[in-house]
């Protein structure tokens, strides 16, 4: 990410107040397009960016968007406080990373730079009384702004001098074309715009026309995913066409995995569908391992505290579904569609994009993503920063040329296969299929049901009848959990230890109980959860003893 003669934070010309929430932030070196992106937009130059996810795109926007507002406020004349800059995200999730990530930089300029999020659509009021202080800078999804910037309650057109379109590929496929368009009528007719993307596609090069003058175009010489030494990347093809066998096999390598502790440190599973999710969680459930689900239906406040306490080491495992996937094909149901129940997920929820987890060991795909722009936002939520991490994907027979066309995006010109076979002794954990087999048996469509309106009817309550009460104790929040068991009638409390003789030979002694649910504790400082990249750890064990669920 890095080269040796890198132009270091401390020479770019900015504020000693940004250098010191930078210093604080433990950044010693910028990232590669901070360190393309910074001078050009400090020079006045309009940027379209493609950078990958978890590059340090916020910060490539947001320090030269601080530095100019806060020079603007010390050297030009004194001026009324109005909004000056916009930030447009696709999703609530992470328009309210984006503002936590921008008020970290301001930490010590707080007094002259104030930062408002306006995308939680519930909070309309409130968000404007906010606005009428005029906020420095205003973070929101084109929807939101776009409802502010009609009742009046936000004015840009005198006053707006920066704006930033972050994830831009991902805000028309969001169906925010018409909104955005009609927003841009609100701007002034001159501004200075960063257009940040992940990936360059047609909807990108429609916005570069609507919002950018003559911009510098930034592909950095990166690809779109970290390489082999820092992510590894696995897929697991089972080749029988039955079915039933076929969803038993995927459910039994993963219970595998996670109860012999294959995968280690924090996981990240995604599903095509809400009912997937359920699912998983029940099945899992059942043998003592905790997970919470994560999903467009839960309400925002509980999607951002999940988010948050997976971040600060809460839970090993969510189950996450992806809004833009809801409706894909289901494993082992290859024409199904997501239930209908999806439609009350909301639209502006994004759980697989640019959302910053901190410390994921491993992503695994349990189906599919649908198409490989999918694959890369997913795989993008392991190896951040300069974080190891394994994706592992699971491939039905049928999916292969989808599987293909993944491949082909990330293997570029040399088409060297990137996606290396997982290879295991199927046979090794062929004691567990009986044990599987009736916990997925006590999985029933109407368990699911039942366990999905338990989540919902729980997650409104925390999230709104119990708001003001933990907006005056915020403490408390931290006692709030979205891991307990949704069906405590099926879990069996003896399937959550695992006999000895039933652990291939290789793992013995290996093997560790789930880690019991952290007590919650407001004093606890944030800890860096160490991760561990799980292949790794195989690799290493099989010097002594090789394991047999290693990649050969
Ligand atoms: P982003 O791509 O903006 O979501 O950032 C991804 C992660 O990289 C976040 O956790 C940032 O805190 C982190 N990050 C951003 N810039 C730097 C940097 N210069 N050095 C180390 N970490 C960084």
């Amino acid at each position: 990410m890095e080269d040796a003669e890198s132009l270091g934070f401390e020479h770019m010309g900015l504020d000693p107040r940004l250098l010191q929430a930078v210093s604080d932030l433990g950044w010693s070196r910028p990232t590669l397009i901070q360190e393309k992106a910074i001078p050009l937009a400090l020079d006045g130059k309009d940027l379209l960016a493609r950078a990958r996810t978890g590059s340090g795109k916020t910060a490539a926007y947001a320090l030269p968007m601080l530095q100019l507002l806060l020079h603007g406020k010390t050297t030009g004349p004194v001026v009324e406080q109005a909004v000056r800059g916009l930030v447009l995200v696709p999703t609530k999730e992470l328009a309210r990373q984006a503002q936590s990530m921008i008020q970290q930089l301001a930490t010590y300029c707080a007094r002259d730079i104030r930062v408002a999020n306006v995308s939680a659509a519930e909070d309309a009021a409130s968000q404007r009384a906010v606005l009428m202080e005029k906020p420095d800078i205003v973070v929101g999804t084109p929807s939101r702004i776009l409802s502010h910037l009609q009742r009046d309650s936000l004015k840009l057109r005198d006053s707006m001098e920066l704006l930033v379109v972050d994830e831009a590929d991902l805000l028309f496929s969001f169906g925010f074309e018409e909104e955005l368009k009609s927003l841009l009528c609100h701007l002034p007719r001159i501004y200075q715009a960063f257009l940040m993307s992940a990936t360059f596609n047609e909807d990108v090069q429609a916005l570069k026309e609507l919002v950018l003058h003559n911009p510098v175009t930034l592909k950095l010489q990166e690809s779109q995913l970290p390489g082999p030494d820092q992510l590894q990347q696995f897929q697991v093809i089972c080749e029988t066409e039955e079915d039933k066998l076929l969803l038993l096999f995927f459910f039994l390598l993963l219970y595998a995995l996670l109860k012999l502790s294959l995968v280690r440190g924090k996981s990240l599973l995604f599903v095509n569908t809400l009912e997937r999710s359920y699912r998983l969680r029940l099945f899992l459930e059942q043998f003592s391992i905790p997970s919470c689900v994560l999903n467009g239906e839960l309400p925002l406040r509980s999607r951002c505290h999940i988010i948050s306490q997976f971040n600060q080491g809460f839970y090993d495992c969510v189950i996450a579904t992806d809004a833009e996937v809801l409706g894909a094909p289901v494993k082992g149901k290859r024409q199904g569609r997501g239930p209908k129940a999806n439609k009350a997920s909301d639209p502006e929820a994004g759980v697989a994009r640019g959302i910053d987890f901190h410390h994921v060991s491993a992503v695994l795909n349990f189906d599919l993503p649908p198409t490989p722009e999918a694959y890369i936002h997913r795989a993008g939520r392991t190896a951040r920063a300069n974080n190891p991490g394994t994706v592992l994907t699971f491939v039905l027979p049928v999916e292969r040329p989808h599987l293909n066309k993944i491949e082909e995006l990330l293997g570029g010109e040399n088409r060297a296969p990137v996606l290396l076979p997982y290879q295991f002794r199927m046979e090794e954990i062929e004691g567990f299929r009986y044990r599987c087999r009736d916990a997925m048996r006590s999985v029933t469509k109407q368990a699911i049901r039942e366990a999905r309106l338990k989540e919902i009817k729980e997650e409104l309550l925390h999230s709104e009848k119990l708001k003001t009460y933990f907006e005056d104790n915020p403490r408390d929040l931290q006692l709030l959990r979205h891991d307990l068991p949704l069906h405590p009638a099926v879990v069996k409390p003896h399937l959550g230890h695992v006999p000895e003789y039933l652990v291939p030979p290789a793992l013995r002694g290996l093997v560790r109980p789930h880690k019991k649910r952290k007590k919650p504790s407001s004093c606890r400082k944030t800890k860096k959860v160490k991760t561990q990249n799980p292949l790794r750890s195989f690799k290493h064990r099989g010097k002594k003893s090789r394991p047999s669920a290693v990649p050969s």
